[in-house]
């Protein structure tokens, strides 16, 4: 009984000999054996839940500190992702400055082709809307023709006129209200008739097949009125029957009739 119970020994004799028979004394000492039997059991709980308590702690620290090392690669790796999304971003924004520039070169060269195309529209409505007042179509009939003032001709001549290409015989008019100031032959022109319009310009018809009946020099014409027939003289006479037609404003040099024969169209 002393090894059983040291401290508590005085209480346990006490409650041992506070019994009135041998019997009771049994009794109660057999209690007391159960009672010290379950403390143990208690106490041994305790203890092996204390161990599991300690050991279950040891195992969270351990857990703990292994997520703690997961965590911060993990921060690691969300710190290396957003540099490379930085990264990526710097890249895109660098394509997307090209592309604009590019998308900007394009736009600029597109209307710089419009802007070229538009004035070339222009030029081309100029040619043709040139109107002259009192102005004839010099050839009265079926015709075709083009401009090709200043075209290269033989002996690094340039064509001074349009080739109005007509058949023989077609009536050829005076273009403005004048006089005729000059009937001529020559090697090139062949047959040629020189219009002095009352418009101070000087109007030159060639290759001619023949004159009007009864037109001279110095002869009035009105605009409209036949003073010879389309043909094929001078060096034209291995062609086809054609009007060489010149406009010299003033009396002087040339210029391109293309755009006034354009305006009576
Ligand atoms: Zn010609």
């Amino acid at each position: 009984m002393n090894s059983l119970y040291r401290h508590g020994r005085i209480v346990f004799l006490a409650v041992l000999f506070h019994v009135k028979s041998f019997r009771e004394f049994l009794v109660r000492f057999d209690m007391l054996k159960r009672i010290s039997k379950a403390d143990k059991e208690i106490l041994d709980n305790i203890k092996r839940m204390e161990a599991e308590i300690v050991r279950r702690s040891q195992e969270l620290e351990e857990q703990k500190a292994r997520e703690r090392v997961e965590v911060s690669q993990l921060r690691a790796k969300q710190i290396q992702i957003q540099l490379e999304l930085v990264e990526v971003r710097n890249l895109l924004a660098g394509v997307q400055k090209e592309i604009d520039k590019l998308e900007k070169q394009e736009r600029a060269e597109r209307e710089r082709l419009a802007r070229l195309a538009l004035s070339r529209r222009r030029g081309a409505v100029a040619v043709a809307a040139v109107k002259m007042p009192g102005f004839v179509f010099p050839v009265a009939g079926t015709h075709a023709y083009s401009s090709t003032f200043g075209d290269y001709r033989s002996g690094g001549r340039s064509h001074q006129g349009n080739d109005i290409y007509a058949l023989k015989g077609t009536p050829v008019v005076a273009v403005v209200n004048g006089t005729i100031e000059e009937l001529s032959r020559s090697g090139l022109g062949g047959i040629i008739l020189k219009l002095r319009g009352d418009d101070g310009n000087t109007y030159s018809y060639m290759h001619l097949n023949a004159y009007a009946p009864g037109v001279g020099e110095g002869m009035r014409v009105s605009a409209g009125q036949v003073i010879g027939y389309v043909g094929n003289t001078g060096n034209a006479s291995n062609g086809p029957d054609h009007l060489h037609f010149e406009i010299h404003p003033g009396g002087g040099g040339a210029i391109d009739p293309y755009p006034i024969l354009r305006g009576v169209e």
